[in-house]
């Protein structure tokens, strides 16, 4: 063979062989990925594990406000796990999900006492501190520690199981084993690729590979998509175990002071225009554990029985309105009472643990209403109190 035929050859060859995935999606982050993320600027572990925390079940454009109020506030790790777990809490208020404020909070601790103030460096250890799983420990491992690790959050494995045409049912832990092996094996070749890799993959899902109406034409990988080329992009991922939704009623009874008289009140689901209210902290376990909220009762019934009958007439019952939680439908009616003996200057209006001398100790506590922004509310009461 001639030496030009040699080199055509080897040129048709070349562009025989596709990239990899890797090298695809690499080249794509670079030109069309996120790179101005709050996180991504000085990515330290602390500030990708605090990211990589609130983008659990939340989206990027709800994290931004968060993120930067958190660390303003706590702009070390050190700040945050000698912060009182209700300033935490106050600052993740609104976010939901307030098991991840509390193991973050936790998590921050044991990194501050059992390994010094630095975070693990392998995936293998940062899975074992609260809060972190198997896909946040390999995004934090591979972006700030380049660990050669997949992540496996949804948008990875949606991703991953089309373009590998991947059909066992993910929702056996088997098949969930196997997808990560399968994408531990996609991962790029050199180690200081990792963190960009682990970007696209999560750029990817979210921009392009999407639930609904992927854009698989401007996709790096559509070519050897394997749920593309079987017309199966909509089928894949396979989940059958379906999450079963319940129901749920509450009543809660806000009491209020307020120097405007009634007349002059906005009554819709909230009142406008009142001074403080009361609230108490949450069970431990349970729906917005350690939260603080109003008196939360199951019937209506059972909130006016706790009420002298001159509380009764004065009770003012909203229409209720529903909440959304993962696995329960709220259906939430408040039920505003005006109180009468207690003024607002026996109020601690910095909302310190001061109690006025009416309200009994371990029963909840008023709290002045400009200064409870601040609180750990869980988002219907803000939207009751703050509408
Ligand atoms: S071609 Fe479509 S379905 Fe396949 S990975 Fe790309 S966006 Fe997803």
């Amino acid at each position: 063979v001639s030496a030009p035929n040699k080199k055509a050859k080897a040129k048709a060859s070349t562009q025989a062989l596709p990239n990899t995935f890797a090298v695809r999606l690499l080249a794509w982050q670079e030109v069309h990925g996120r790179h101005h993320l709050p996180w991504q600027i000085n990515a330290d572990p602390y500030r990708v594990w605090l990211s990589e925390i609130m983008l659990q079940q939340t989206q990027v454009v709800s994290v931004l406000d968060y993120f930067a109020r958190f660390t303003q506030k706590f702009p070390t790790l050190q700040e945050l796990a000698e912060a009182p777990l209700s300033d935490v809490l106050g600052l993740w208020s609104g976010l939901g999900y307030y098991t991840r404020a509390r193991n973050l909070h936790k998590a921050a601790q044991m990194v501050q006492s059992e390994f010094g103030g630095q975070f693990p460096p392998s995936s293998a250890e940062l899975v074992k501190l609260p809060g972190i799983g198997p896909s946040t420990a390999a995004a934090i491992a591979s972006i700030c520690f380049h660990e050669r690790v997949s992540i496996l959050d949804g948008n990875a494995k949606r991703l991953l199981a089309r373009h590998l045409g991947f059909s066992d049912d993910l929702s056996q832990s088997v098949a969930h084993k196997r997808l990560q092996t399968l994408a531990n094996a996609q991962v790029p070749k050199l180690a200081q690729d990792m963190p960009r890799y682990t970007q696209a993959l999560m750029d990817l899902g979210a921009m392009l590979c999407t639930q609904r109406k992927p854009k698989c034409e401007a996709c790096p990988v559509s070519t050897d998509c394997q749920a593309r080329l079987t017309d199966r992009v909509e089928a894949l991922p396979i989940k059958t175990r379906k999450v079963k939704r319940s129901q749920l009623r509450m009543h809660f009874l806000l009491r209020y002071i307020t120097a405007v008289t009634d007349d002059d009140l906005q009554l819709k689901h909230s009142i406008a225009g009142i001074d403080a209210v009361y609230l108490e902290q949450r069970p431990a376990k349970g729906i917005w554990a350690e939260l603080l909220c109003p008196p939360c009762f199951d019937t209506e019934e059972a909130l006016r029985s706790s009420l002298t009958p001159q509380e009764q007439q004065r009770l003012k019952t909203m229409h209720s309105f529903q909440h959304v939680l993962t696995h329960k439908d709220l259906i939430i009616q408040a039920h505003w009472l005006r109180d009468e003996k207690v003024s607002i200057s026996s109020i601690d209006s910095t909302n310190s643990p001061n109690r006025p001398n009416s309200t009994p100790p371990n029963e909840g506590q008023w709290y002045a209403i400009n200064q409870s922004k601040e609180l750990g509310l869980p988002v219907p009461v803000r939207k009751l109190l703050f509408p």
